[in-house]
């Protein structure tokens, strides 16, 4: 953590000012230095946030990526879907709905194919669905869970379509173990 300005030169380590060579206490508490070196957290997934990111942000950059990339649409599917549970996107109904989608297609012998199938008989745009996908505003609030894979740890792996449609594969296997206590 340095910067150069003009002829001189600040650095910050340890709490200690080192300033153009000479070495002064930082004024400041030790709580706020804390807070401006504490990585940014989601509120909804509470995934540890690159800087200045959101899981939003990371969310559209992968939409590209699997546009990109043909990703199969089961593997976009899982990721959409994990996205919309892990931030509270979805209404009570919809969590139920995304939980046996997440079953289905999790099958070993789920193909691409079978689930284009299953999409059009179950999907999102069945036409006998009575109730609304997105969670309303006044609904109540969801129980928070420490979600043991987020998208940060998916994005990570955004570099290689088989170790990214791998990832996707066990965040979705990690988000239906963990999504329970949403249902109750
Ligand atoms: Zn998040």
């Amino acid at each position: 953590m340095g910067k150069v300005k003009g002829n001189w030169c600040v650095f910050l380590i340890d709490g200690i000012l080192v300033y153009n060579g000479e070495m002064r206490k930082y004024q400041a508490t030790k709580k706020s230095l804390k807070e401006d070196q504490m990585p940014e957290q989601c509120i909804f997934c509470s995934a540890t946030l690159p800087e200045k990111s959101s899981c939003q942000t990371i969310h559209e950059e992968l939409l590209n990526f699997e546009a990109l990339s043909a990703i199969p649409h089961l593997v976009h599917f899982l990721h959409v879907t994990c996205f919309m549970i892990q931030h509270e996107r979805y209404s009570n109904e919809a969590l139920v709905w995304a939980q046996s989608m997440l079953r289905a297609n999790l099958d070993e012998h789920m193909t691409e194919q079978r689930h284009l199938q299953h999409l059009r008989t179950v999907g999102k745009n069945n036409p006998s669905r009575t109730w609304k996908f997105n969670r309303a505003e006044d609904a109540s609030p969801l129980p928070k869970i420490a979600w043991s894979l987020t998208i940060v740890d998916v994005a990570q792996q955004a570099h290689n379509v088989e170790q990214y449609c791998e990832r996707v594969k066990q965040w979705a296997h990690s988000t239906l173990q963990q999504m329970a206590s949403l249902l109750l």
